[in-house]
């Protein structure tokens, strides 16, 4: 029986969770017995404690991955894989509410956004690859003297490694088509936020997957995740994060065993409003997309250009809507809540540094700007009158804060919203499907929104360009991520002739 950990909830409810890692269907403590404490993202109180992978377990977990591919996995059908993963996606929607709720208390996501957002997608995300199980592509050529087959086939024993933002959604980005296409995998959590793995560890055993085909381990980046990027028998792991931390993996694979290697890193996106929009859309979507989950989401269209001819009543308008959008701040749990915390004491003091920033280098507050009540709360804020050199115009805030600059000419925001190293996101507001059409093509990013701002599908590749990375979660895109291409020549005999 596996060791648990007992969270009493502020509505009453009692989440119990193992504590131990999961490495080959088992919760087993660190063997160097090395934990890490989870933290409230209200005010950093201790949740409570759970272990904290080093080097030696990393290489437990790596080993029992390496054992199930070569002994149980490797051999499964493709169809029994897609059924594990539509299994798991099940026990997912039973349990929605209890991983809402460990999202909203370890993530500060406010629960109805978890439970409705995030929990969905993942399931959609699993129910979509599991229909994929034994679609990893492939060709059929005709060569001279015979056919070639060009096969797609796993790598082997993968790793990925997961930011705090939201952690279930993008865990399960890269678990289902990492699974689908018959990789065995070793999943490190984010030790800020690492209560979802813990709970899902749970329902990847309930599901039935093979011991040793999905490992999760929490610890810290420099030294779990550092030990998975370096380990000699991962043969590709897929990191979403930082751009220091990707750089960081990037380098480690470079010095170990050149491991195949994407980045889904972060983004400074532009929302493009065009005098011809429907402002009451562009409204909605402009301010959703500046504050949603406190700015703590890596397509945040953070930077907002408008047509000069109606900066000036997009700009009130905008400021009446976001004023209303954050009246009650507090308890992620509570339905009431429209802002919940940030995610630690750390991300609270690095925004309002870059809010004191935007004001030293002389932008305007439209609105917000101050640290709201007790806790890891801030305003949403507005900066006007910015330029483009600016640290809060070029740098990626990952918080409540936004800035809106006039344009005059598509030309001229085109050249504006490409003036960054982010490639990620990018969002175009206009009535004119032409301008729609250019504007999208000409964007220097990994996905564009239409009148609208994120959106995220199962089927849609997402990923950056740039800076924000390189390679492609979801979409049938993600399965050559996860697969390596073998070329097999068939030749008739007595026909290949040099
Ligand atoms: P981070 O880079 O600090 O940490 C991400 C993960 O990497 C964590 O699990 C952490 O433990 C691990 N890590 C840290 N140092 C490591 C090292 N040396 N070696 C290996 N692993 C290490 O990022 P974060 O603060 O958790 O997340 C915020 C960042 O993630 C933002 O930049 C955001 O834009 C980006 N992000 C991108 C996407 C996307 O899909 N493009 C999605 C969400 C978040």
């Amino acid at each position: 029986m596996a060791a648990m950990l007992d969270i009493r909830t502020s509505n009453g409810k009692l989440i119990t969770i193992p504590w131990g890692l999961f490495i080959n269907n088992q919760f087993v403590p660190s063997l160097k017995g090395s934990t890490v404490d989870v933290q409230n993202p209200w005010n950093d109180e201790k949740l409570g404690t759970i272990s904290a992978a080093t080097l030696e377990d990393v290489n437990a977990a790596v080993k029992a991955a390496s054992a199930a591919f070569s002994s149980k996995w490797k051999g499964i059908p493709a169809s029994a894989r897609g059924t594990l993963l539509s299994k798991l996606a099940t026990l997912i929607e039973r349990d929605a509410e209890v991983l809402a709720t460990i999202e909203a208390i370890d993530a500060g996501v406010l629960y109805g956004d978890s439970k409705n957002l995030n929990v969905p997608q993942a399931i959609d995300t699993l129910r979509y690859f599991a229909k994929l199980a034994g679609e990893p592509g492939g060709q059929l050529l005709d060569i001279t003297g015979g056919y070639a087959h060009v096969l797609r086939q796993p790598y082997g024993v993968c790793a990925a490694i997961v930011p705090w933002n939201a952690p279930l959604m993008i865990t399960m980005w890269k678990l289902a088509p990492a699974l689908a296409v018959g990789n065995t995998i070793v999943i490190k959590t984010p030790e800020l936020t690492p209560l979802y793995g813990q709970k899902l560890a749970q329902l990847i055993k309930e599901a039935g997957f093979p011991p040793g085909v999905v490992n999760i381990i929490c610890g810290l980046g420099r030294v779990a995740g550092q030990a998975l990027a370096e380990h000699m028998e991962v043969r590709k792991i897929s990191f979403t994060g930082s751009g220091p931390t990707g750089r960081s993996i990037l380098r480690a694979a470079a010095n170990t065993n050149l491991k195949k290697v994407t980045l889904e890193l972060g983004g400074k996106g532009a929302s493009l409003v065009f005098a011809d929009a429907d402002l009451e859309n562009a409204l909605f979507w402009t301010s959703l997309g500046s504050t949603a989950h406190n700015g703590q989401v890596c397509a945040l269209g953070s930077r907002i250009y408008v047509q000069s001819s109606i900066y000036d009543k997009f700009i009130q308008a905008f400021k009446t809507r976001a004023s209303g959008q954050a009246t009650s701040h507090g308890d992620p749990l509570n339905e009431s809540t429209n802002k919940g915390p940030l995610v630690s004491s750390g991300q609270h003091k690095k925004i309002l540094q870059y809010i004191d920033k935007g004001r030293d280098e002389g932008a305007s507050v439209l609105f917000g700007g101050k640290a709201l009540g007790n806790g890891n709360f801030v305003e949403n804020t507005v900066f006007t009158n910015t330029r483009e050199d600016m640290t809060i115009v070029r740098e990626e805030i990952f918080g409540p804060v936004a800035v809106i600059a006039k344009f005059d000419s598509e030309e001229e925001v085109i050249h504006k919203a490409n003036d960054s190293e982010y490639g990620l996101s990018a969002a175009v507001f206009t009535s004119d499907s032409s301008r729609a059409h250019r504007v999208s093509q000409a964007l220097e990013v990994g996905t564009v929104t239409v009148n609208c701002w994120g959106m995220l599908n199962a089927n849609t590749p997402f990923g950056g360009v740039k800076q924000s990375g390189f390679g492609r979660d979801l979409g049938k895109e993600a399965l050559e991520e996860w697969t390596t291409v073998k070329t097999v020549k068939h030749f008739l005999l007595g026909s290949a002739k040099l």
